[in-house]
């Protein structure tokens, strides 16, 4: 063992997280569930969503059994949807070729979809002990800093030497442990803004502290300017419900249920008569910004209030919902929604 993982691993036997949810009973599943949860989210933010994810879907086989509609509802939140979908795909997958067990091999797990080496080394040091090491965002800052790695990890070259880097560091034994003490040291003291690291384990190896540069690494993704794209989303109202629907499967809020969208404010009308909505009054709401990774959209809410009744739309209806705001219905929703409900709700409240 080197001085660096005997140190990580003292620190981790005195005060490493060992009672999350998903370290109790550890199985190749809970541990991805939770892995895949983390990715982009807070340990405190995931716990309630793991929780009612595991009950709803309690092995791999509910989960592939489960229509995309409660997957996405039990991720509705979270964020980054792909996510759950290619959670649901890959449970599907190892329904198929695996007759439901988790696979057990580096190249098996991330041939699976949206799993990608670090998160199967990880599944498979932690649940099953094996040896692999890892590298996700937290453990690619306390490496870069540990060894003053310049650059964006992002870029080739530099996520290799990261790879070498834990590659060599990673103990013989233990590896379970030392994994989980290396996202939990980038997560907690080596923090990107505030590292403590006068309680560090590694403090008198690490040439970012000893040169009192923590803050240039990791380096910085190159900045550039994301687009601004419009829209105008059409809330139609009824009597406490509003029509949702059901967005394809890919692309932006693939599989979730959303308001129908035009790109300017004369297409209303010709989309409320292909929607068959009849007369109504229109109220702006207040408008917003949505940030993706890769552009800004500009959201123009429009309420619709009907005058009568909503008529049917046979063409459309596995694919339409009036969402009754007061009960609402088992499905994914995109933020946007989930914020205009907020919305409405409040609005009526006060009108009431
Ligand atoms: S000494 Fe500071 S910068 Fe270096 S690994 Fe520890 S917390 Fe991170």
């Amino acid at each position: 063992m080197t001085a660096f993982s005997d140190n990580i691993l003292q620190w981790f036997d005195q005060h490493g997280r060992k009672d999350l949810p998903w370290q109790l009973n550890k199985t190749a599943y809970s541990v991805w569930v939770s892995e895949i949860m983390l990715q982009q989210t807070q340990v405190n933010t995931v716990i309630p969503y793991y929780q009612r994810f595991m009950q709803r879907f309690p092995d791999i086989r509910h989960l592939a059994e489960a229509p995309q509609d409660d997957v996405l509802h039990h991720w509705t939140g979270l964020g980054y949807y792909a996510r759950a979908r290619n959670m649901h795909k890959a449970a599907q997958i190892i329904c198929e070729q695996y007759q439901g067990h988790f696979p057990d091999t580096l190249e098996q797990v991330v041939a699976l979809p949206g799993i990608g080496r670090s998160t199967a080394g990880a599944i498979l040091s932690l649940a099953l002990n094996q040896h692999h090491a890892i590298l996700d965002g937290n453990v690619k800052r306390v490496l870069s800093r540990y060894r003053t790695i310049g650059g964006w990890p992002g870029e080739k070259a530099v996520e290799k030497r990261l790879w070498q880097l834990a590659q060599a560091l990673t103990p013989a034994t233990r590896v379970a442990d030392y994994n989980q003490a290396m996202m939990d040291l980038g997560a907690s003291l080596c923090s990107r803004s505030k590292p403590d690291c006068d309680a560090c384990p590694v403090n008198t190896e690490c040439k970012a502290r000893l040169s009192n540069r923590q803050h240039e690494f990791p380096g910085r993704k190159p900045r550039k300017t994301l687009p601004e794209k419009h829209t105008v989303m059409l809330l139609p109202q009824w009597q406490g419900q509003v029509l949702l629907y059901k967005r394809p499967p890919s692309g932006l809020w693939g599989g979730l249920w959303g308001f129908y969208e035009v790109d300017t404010p004369q297409q209303v009308e010709p989309m409320a008569d292909k929607l068959k909505l009849g007369e109504f009054e229109t109220q702006q709401l207040n408008p917003f910004r949505h940030t993706f990774s890769h552009f800004h959209l500009h959201i123009q809410p429009l309420l619709l209030q009907l005058k009568s009744p909503p008529v049917a739309d046979a063409v459309r209806e596995d694919q339409q919902l009036w969402y009754d705001l007061k009960q609402p219905a088992n499905v994914g929703l995109a933020a946007p929604t989930s914020k205009l409900f907020s919305t409405l709700t409040k609005t009526s409240d006060q009108q009431n």
